[in-house]
């Protein structure tokens, strides 16, 4: 069959479902994306620390990221809890913003082969056709069914249904401030800078990224935040998940719900264990998410006529900010395995080969910088883990950062 009439099935339409379609697209696939969200998808995502390797993924996809793609930042710092820098860190980086890049990819793949609205239940296979079962009763068919949809992803539970995250057994509380709402002490000491601050057993993390409307300019732009705190699973992480009306979340709690008592407690704490600069960072953020953070491995990414990229086969602690530069080199690598191979089975089956190897490295990798955030050792090797990655020095050269997957 000529690969002009390929016909590819892409499940999610977030970052990593739309890199999977447009390089799909482009290399000949037609290509329908299917998303179970009904309404536009920007303002779920925070800061993106870009990498080369999402930078070659977006070119390829057709997305031309051109000169401005985020913040350029020159150098990392560490502060101590009273605001003094303790350490300081050259390291060249460009920070974007999540909606940012979903936009710059819905600019590269055509509107009318992006079905909103569309919630993928089933999929059935047979030796010549993919066939995808939606909520709405509806059906769509292909030779390729791609699973982009996250980490708590249908196609992979079909598949691989004992695969499930992992409680890490900490939170990342997360916000954005505009630049002009910035106090002066942090707008001086924060805002030009990717600046950390390590309270025993957390992390506190922040850099600048693009305002609204992808917004460049000084005074316009805003800083992003990450504060990383062990929460035991059975009572603190039950408590921070309540809301106001005593319902306790699953997973994760939508930003506005999360109860006044917990926010006030989180404020203090704030002030306790943070850097003065950091402290007047989170008072002045309007909505803080709370964000469980979990680890995620399949030992599968391919099966006969489905494949899954991104989030749906593997998640990382957000230490190694990998998560788009991962989903992105899925997708390449997927769409490259399918322009060697003619063969189906065999495409699949390079990529799967290819790629599983890559998405375990960086969750160990992740693991291994988020091995300090607890408050309990079980044994002398992890207390012996935890203590090489928590020095300012460890934490500045390794965060954001892939270099270890070029070594
Ligand atoms: C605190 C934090 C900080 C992070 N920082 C960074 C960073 O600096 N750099 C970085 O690269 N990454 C970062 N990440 C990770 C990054 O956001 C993701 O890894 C990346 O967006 C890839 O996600 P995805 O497209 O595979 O999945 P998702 O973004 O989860 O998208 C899945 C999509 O599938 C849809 N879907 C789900 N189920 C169905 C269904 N049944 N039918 C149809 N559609 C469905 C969902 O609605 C969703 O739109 C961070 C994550 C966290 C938590």
């Amino acid at each position: 069959m000529p690969i002009q009439t390929r016909r590819a099935i892409v499940i999610g339409g977030s970052i990593g479902g739309l890199f999977a379609a447009a390089l799909l697209r482009r290399a000949g696939w037609d290509t329908h994306v299917y998303e179970r969200v009904g309404v536009d998808l920007s303002g779920r995502g925070a800061g993106i620390v870009t990498h080369p390797e999402m930078v070659e993924a977006l070119k390829a996809a057709g997305a031309n990221p051109g000169d401005d793609l985020g913040v350029f930042i020159q150098d990392r710092r560490t502060l101590d809890r009273h605001g003094n820098v303790i350490e300081e860190y050259h390291c060249p980086q460009t920070a974007t913003s999540w909606n940012r890049l979903l936009q710059m990819l819905r600019d590269s793949f055509p509107a009318d082969h992006y079905h909103r609205g569309k919630e993928l239940v089933a999929i059935e296979t047979t030796q010549e056709i993919a066939v995808a079962r939606f909520a709405d009763g509806s059906s769509a068919e292909a030779e390729l069914i791609v699973g982009a949809d996250g980490f708590r992803s249908t196609v992979r539970n079909q598949f691989l249904p004992d695969v499930k995250p992992i409680y890490a057994g900490y939170v990342a509380w997360r916000g954005l401030v505009e630049e002009s709402a910035l106090p002066p002490i942090a707008h001086r000491d924060l805002f030009p800078y990717f600046a950390f601050c390590l309270p025993p057993g957390e992390q506190m993390l922040g850099y600048p990224v693009a305002g609204p409307n992808d917004d460049l300019r000084p005074g316009h732009r805003r800083y992003n935040f990450v504060w990383y705190r062990p929460a035991d699973e059975d009572s603190t992480l039950q408590r921070l998940l309540t809301d106001e009306t005593g319902h306790i979340h699953s997973v994760s709690i939508p930003p506005p719900l999360i109860a006044r008592s917990t926010i006030a407690e989180m404020l203090s704490e704030s002030e306790r264990v943070l850097a003065p600069q950091f402290q007047e960072l989170v008072r002045v953020t309007e909505q803080p998410f709370l964000q469980p953070i979990y680890d995620l491995e399949s030992p599968r990414m391919a099966f006969p006529r489905i494949a899954l990229v991104g989030d749906a086969a593997f998640v990382a602690r957000p230490h190694v900010g990998g998560g788009v530069a991962k989903a992105a080199q899925d997708a390449m690598t997927l769409v490259r395995a399918l322009t060697v191979e003619a063969d189906l089975d065999a495409a699949l089956r390079r990529f799967e080969a290819e790629r599983i190897a890559v998405g375990r490295r960086i969750v160990d990798r992740a693991r291994r910088l988020g091995s300090y955030m607890r408050t309990r050792f079980n044994t002398a090797e992890e207390r012996a883990l935890a203590e090489r990655h928590q020095t300012p020095e460890a934490v500045m050269s390794e965060t954001a950062l892939l270099n270890f997957l070029r070594e």
